[in-house]
């Protein structure tokens, strides 16, 4: 269940769920692994989720080994912890939430559904959790073609408010960000609809060739720094995914001539 991610952002990480009834298109990298690695068979599958039916036991056994190396547990990169209309999937999400928190191990959690209400009951679960929505457009009829079957907008909006609203630490993933060919749209009208979370998450969108040219014609540079502007100017927290701004694109290649180099001075020496 627990495992040490890659992702830049993460440290620990746990999948409680296989499948995801939001079904996203733009691609979602979660289903084209399943599908890629066996797990499922087409989208239709995917789309029906299947609990992890142990996942507490599995906790209670893992956290004793992993306890002093976790910072914390993101709650879930390969699925969605409260997946919208699936009331089984939440309801193990706060058992885990809370079982996580019970043994002080902090957890950051990202979802396109709702958060539930009991999350600010603090003597169940911790204080110090960050709770953080996906939210890459207001467009009701983009998400209906690339996330059909998530939460609107506004409720997933409304629900991580009262959180914040509550005291606990919100934070939203801006990503994949689409490009204007497949929606035009005002990053600012966005970000002025989240201006009371403290952390922001911007990064492009990938893994879609529809969009892929963008990414060297200056559009996300440009989205980046409004990103950066506007939280800047409000003192949000922010973090520009890698490989977004061109700068990354550069480091990838200084630190490709770098190796480069010296893989050509140790054949020069041989
Ligand atoms: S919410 Fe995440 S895991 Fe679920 S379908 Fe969308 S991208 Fe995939």
């Amino acid at each position: 269940m627990l495992y040490k991610s890659g992702v830049e952002y993460a440290d620990f990480c746990l999948n409680h769920v296989e499948g995801c009834a939001h079904g996203c298109r733009f691609p979602c990298y979660a289903f084209n692994m399943a599908k890629r690695f066996g797990k499922v068979k087409s989208y239709d599958e995917w789309i029906k989720p299947k609990l992890v039916e142990n996942a507490l036991e599995l906790l209670d056994q893992e956290i004793p080994k992993y306890k002093d190396q976790i910072k914390f547990v993101h709650l879930c990169f390969m699925t969605d912890p409260f997946m919208y209309k699936h009331k089984e999937v939440s309801d193990m999400t706060l058992k885990i939430i809370e079982r996580l928190n019970k043994d002080n191990i902090r957890c950051t959690v990202l979802t396109k559904g709702i958060y539930s209400k009991v999350l600010t009951n603090k003597e169940k679960y911790g204080s110090n959790n960050e709770y953080g929505i996906t939210l890459v457009s207001l467009d009701s009829e983009f998400k209906k073609e690339f996330e059909p079957f998530s939460a609107p907008y506004e409720k997933r909006i409304q629900a991580l408010k009262h959180l914040h609203d509550n005291g606990l630490k919100t934070w939203v993933s801006i990503e994949p960000y689409p490009t204007p060919n497949l929606i035009e749209q005002d990053l600012k009208e966005i970000l002025n609809k989240i201006d009371f979370v403290d952390r922001i998450i911007f990064g492009k969108l990938n893994y879609n060739v529809e969009t892929s040219h963008y990414s060297s014609n200056g559009f996300y540079e440009k989205c980046a720094q409004i990103v950066i502007n506007f939280c800047k100017e409000r003192g949000i927290d922010y973090h520009i995914k890698f490989g977004t701004q061109k700068q990354d694109n550069k480091k990838t290649v200084v630190l490709f001539n770098k190796k480069l180099e010296k893989q050509c001075t140790l054949l020069v020496e041989r």
